[in-house]
């Protein structure tokens, strides 16, 4: 199993003890795109983040490709965070003063074995827009970049949270296609936090939360491809 979840328990304390994950188990192979579905504060984001190694539980585990990060001290979890996982949020979280392609190089510098900035930014078919400035690109492009910067560092893992959530019909499904050309090309394993119960059908597996537990997990013998 790549990515392996266990009893993942996480309380919130901000004056009331508030849990947010309540023994959560999830289960995804390599090579698979997973979705996490559910009701605003279900508990979505805090589970992608503890599998990204951005937040830590209370109790479980977490194990992906056969390291158990929950047990990573905190340089470990860093390491996991940079030569690992890719991540996409809603918001793009561009550098707005450097061009498409030195967000990508930022990442690409730093990482271990980076896939070229050429073939990524020709991966998302941007190739012609390296020298653009996020704000000289539409929605939908900056969402591109943010992907090519993503899959920049060859993560074996990409974690998107409502990676389409500010696009609208046409650009959202643009950028579900490239999600489903990354994980075809690349192999790339990866989970995706969305509202939109249509995306559920481009998924091998799919994980419906609510009030911080799993409570179904189905899985599609035959994804329909988002185009
Ligand atoms: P979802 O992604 O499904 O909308 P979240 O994981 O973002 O759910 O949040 C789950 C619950 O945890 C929500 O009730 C939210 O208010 C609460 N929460 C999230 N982050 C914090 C935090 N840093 N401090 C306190 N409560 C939080
Ligand atoms: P470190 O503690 O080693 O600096 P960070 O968590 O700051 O680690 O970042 C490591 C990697 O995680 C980055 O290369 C980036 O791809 C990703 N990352 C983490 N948080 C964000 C974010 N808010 N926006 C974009 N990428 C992020």
């Amino acid at each position: 199993m790549f990515v392996s979840v266990s009893g993942l328990a996480k309380s919130y304390d901000t004056g009331v003890v508030t849990p947010v994950l309540r023994g959560v188990d999830l289960q995804l192979d390599q090579g698979r795109i997973g979705v996490i579905l559910g009701p605003s504060g279900s508990g979505k984001s805090t589970l992608m983040n503890v599998i990204g190694g951005l937040d830590r539980p209370d109790d479980g585990s977490v194990e992906v490709d056969g390291q158990r990060i929950t047990d990573f001290n905190d340089a470990g979890l860093a390491e996991y965070r940079r030569d690992r996982v890719g991540f996409v949020f809603q918001f793009y979280n561009l550098v707005p003063n450097l061009t498409a392609g030195e967000n990508i190089d930022v990442v690409s510098n730093i990482s271990r074995q980076p896939l070229s900035t050429g073939e990524v930014l020709s991966a998302v078919g941007l190739s012609d827009k390296k020298h653009r400035f996020p704000r000289e690109l539409s929605g939908g492009e900056q969402q591109r970049v943010a992907i090519a910067r993503a899959i920049v560092k060859n993560p074996k893992l990409l974690l998107c949270d409502e990676p389409t959530g500010a696009l609208d019909a046409e650009a959202s499904r643009d950028v579900l296609a490239l999600i489903q050309q990354v994980n075809a090309d690349f192999g790339t394993t990866v989970l995706m936090i969305t509202h939109n119960e249509a995306i559920a059908d481009m998924a091998h597996s799919v994980f419906r939360m609510r009030s911080g537990d799993v409570v179904t997990a189905t899985h599609n013998a035959q994804p329909i491809p988002a185009e």
